[in-house]
């Protein structure tokens, strides 16, 4: 339902030079973007973060209100992080348990996958899947596309590459984020019928399925277009389409007054 990226710089600079970024923890931006997401509804909340020599995504997931998780998070806090998705769910398939929230990892829990939206294709694909070895630990959709995913990175350990070859096999609506432990400045998204807007920052970029994602940070976005992926790290935004050639996305500027 409710969709956020972040990858900083800040916290590996140290907050020497004290740029905006260095104090931003990406958990709190997270927490912040789902906090103004809140309005859409949601029954269950969730983070992935990746942070550097770690090996793997830490996460925490919890049904019911955003205040669950928090309360999650500081009973069992989290390592410091360079990039993080966060997800608010409004369950379709498989009912709003702690299991079924977002994140869904995959790869080992290297990799986190959050999504909007309902894959129709889900049931054959994890089919497929289950032939192939593979253990599902939700009733959801969405669990379906992180291990086509892990599958895909399996191939190339490019996450972009991945996205794309994951976002072809995908009948449906989705907007994807995902992160893996491998690049923990990086976060890859994609969408098809379902929104996705890119925050742009100085070394900190955001994702979100609207602008009140990362509003309280930024109002220069870029939208993307239908059938896109997109990779940002702290200092690039790449745009490409699902067959992985360039693509280009509308930059504005977020009109304060009608976002808040
Ligand atoms: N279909 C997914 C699920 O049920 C995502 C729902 C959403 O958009 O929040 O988990």
């Amino acid at each position: 339902c409710g969709i956020v990226g972040y990858t900083g710089l800040g916290l590996l600079e140290g907050g020497a030079d004290g740029t905006p970024a260095a104090t931003r923890h990406p958990l709190e931006v997270a927490l912040e973007g789902l906090r103004r997401l809140e309005y859409r509804g949601y029954d269950s909340a969730g983070v992935a973060l990746a942070g550097p020599g770690q090996g793997h995504i830490a996460f925490a997931k919890k049904s019911g209100k955003l205040s669950n998780l928090v309360g999650e998070l500081e009973e069992h806090p989290l390592p410091e992080a360079t990039a993080a998705i966060g997800h608010t769910r409004w369950a379709t398939h498989g009912g709003p348990t702690d299991l079924n929230a977002h994140p869904h990892l995959a790869d080992d829990d290297k990799l986190a996958v959050i999504h909007n939206g309902i894959i129709e294709n889900f049931a054959q694909l994890k089919a497929e899947l289950l032939d192939a070895g593979v253990t599902f630990r939700s009733e959801t959709d969405t669990e379906v596309a992180a291990q086509l995913l892990a599958q895909e990175y399996a191939k190339t350990k490019n996450l972009t590459e991945a996205m794309a070859a994951t976002a072809r096999r995908l009948h449906g609506t989705f907007t994807l984020l995902a992160v893996h432990a491998d690049d923990p400045l990086t976060v890859v998204g994609a969408r098809h019928d379902s929104p996705l807007v890119v925050g742009i920052g100085e070394g900190e970029n955001f994702l979100g399925s609207d602008v009140a994602a990362f509003i309280a940070f930024t109002k220069e976005a870029l939208e993307l277009g239908q059938d896109q992926i997109v990779t940002i790290t702290p200092t690039a935004v790449s745009v490409t389409d699902f067959l992985g050639r360039p693509a280009d996305a509308k930059r504005f500027t977020v009109d304060w007054d009608a976002a808040a």
